[in-house]
């Protein structure tokens, strides 16, 4: 491990980057725009409640030294809406409420990624007796947590029959210095690639980024057919290919620009404890049967920054529903309504959509339509273009004053979240909070809220 005292991911392109935007790139945008918040140093302990703290400042933050690891920390990368469409902005501006359809324009195509012969995540390689993956920044994030986690590794493997890649986020909790729990159940693409794998009782081969630009991110938590590439959506959302190098120890190509990189092996067989774990819709999940990573390699860069990812938190919705927005956004889209924003949250089970309505029909059609086109929604509101999706106190006050509950309103009996012990989960409720047709001069906003 290297010193980490030096300042860590200072602004700048670090050598071999030829153009390709990395975390670090995407940091000093932040850092110019006056989003992010950057200390010195902090011990291990602090760091979830720094994580709070500039979540609800709706700042980026960066430790450039944990005291006692090799490495910073960096999380709440996409902690706003702006931030979202600042990772998107790369060249030039564009604003939050275009976000989703950047997202659909620029994903129409996959663009394959590309294997380079050297990258920045391969500078530093941790000699094997040396490996300690606990000598990074891992957090214990909730209070009743078992321990210590990975929580935005990218995870990548390639599926044993076919060879194609696939890449998702799953949390890993630290079990010892080259052993991590991970989760690999199906009908996650990875836990059906562990299982062919088990079927054929061949380890699989798996990879670990962590410190990725948060496109990269963005494309590892879009659910796409098994078969798909995420780095090519990856690309496809830079719009250039995504650079890789090969692994040193196994047969698997990773992000060039990564921070760190652990390779391993995950077997056969293996099962054992894990959990519990604060989970993404605050609560925790129980301690279940899961896998088993094997560290065999570290690489990384020279202060490398260790990314971190809370559960739950704005960042994580923010992840988790990019892709959500996007089909709801299409679904409406086909309705014929003239869609201006669609928001998740808080949670990926509730929805604001503002639209232009022409017809009183139209908010009814579209919440028929995005209901049936994502099964975890819970909530859903329509409101006019003059509210703010962003703001949740915006869609009260619609609703406040928009809205007659009871007239106007969907409710269907139909599952959602499938983790539903308590039938939480089997029914959902949309509202229309439009003004009505032909009113808009009463209707008009005298601008004090806004
Ligand atoms: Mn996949």
């Amino acid at each position: 491990m290297v010193n980490a005292g030096a300042p860590a991911a200072r602004a700048g392109a670090p050598a071999g980057n030829e153009g390709q935007e990395d975390l670090r790139g995407f940091l000093a945008r932040v850092e110019a725009a006056g989003r992010l918040r950057r200390l010195a140093s902090a011990e291990l302990e602090a760091v979830p409640r720094l994580m709070r703290e500039a979540e609800k400042a709706g700042m980026t933050l960066v430790v450039e030294r944990v005291v006692g690891s090799g490495a910073g920390h960096v999380s709440n990368l996409l902690v706003t809406p702006n931030h979202l469409a600042m990772a998107y902005g790369t060249d030039e501006p564009i604003s939050r409420e275009m976000v989703v359809s950047e997202y659909i324009r620029r994903t129409a195509a996959p663009i394959a990624p590309v294997v380079v012969d050297e990258g920045p995540v391969q500078e530093v390689v941790v000699p094997g007796d040396e490996i300690d993956v606990g000598s990074f920044p891992l957090l214990k994030h909730s209070p009743k947590d078992i321990g210590r986690y990975i929580t935005a590794g990218m995870v990548i493997t390639k599926d044993p029959e076919t060879g194609i890649r696939n890449v998702s986020i799953n949390r890993m909790q630290l079990k010892g210095p080259r052993k991590l729990g991970i989760r690999m159940m199906p009908p996650q693409h990875l836990g059906l690639i562990y299982q062919k794998a088990e079927k054929l009782g061949r380890p699989l081969e798996v990879a670990v980024a962590v410190g990725n630009h948060p496109l990269e991110l963005i494309a590892a938590t879009t659910s796409v057919e098994l078969g798909v590439d995420e780095f090519g959506l990856a690309g496809a959302l830079r719009g250039e290919p995504l650079q890789l190098v090969r692994c040193r120890t196994i047969d698997l190509e990773v992000p060039a620009h990564a921070e760190v990189v652990i390779e391993g092996k995950v077997r056969p067989g293996e099962r054992e404890a894990e959990g519990p774990f604060g989970d993404f819709m605050q609560y925790y999940v129980p301690v279940m049967d899961n896998h088993v990573f094997h560290v065999r390699a570290v690489t990384h860069r020279r202060n490398p920054l260790f990314a971190a990812i809370k559960a739950g938190s704005v960042e994580d919705t923010h992840l988790l529903a990019s892709s959500r927005e996007a089909a709801i956004y299409r679904a409406a889209r086909a309705t014929g309504s003239e869609v201006v924003v669609v928001h998740l949250a808080p949670t990926i089970l509730n929805c604001a959509i503002s639209i232009r309505k022409r017809h009183e029909v139209e908010p009814k059609l579209v919440l028929e339509a995005v209901f049936a086109s994502y099964p975890w929604l819970k909530y859903c509101v329509i409101v006019d273009h003059d509210v703010d999706v962003f703001d949740l106190a915006d869609v009260w006050w619609a609703m406040a004053t928009r809205s007659t509950p009871g007239r106007g309103t969907l409710h269907l009996d139909a599952p959602g979240f499938p983790r539903d012990p308590y039938n939480l989960h089997q029914s959902k409720l949309g509202i229309d909070a439009t003004a009505p047709l032909g009113r808009w001069e009463e209707f008009e906003r005298t601008g004090v809220g806004q």
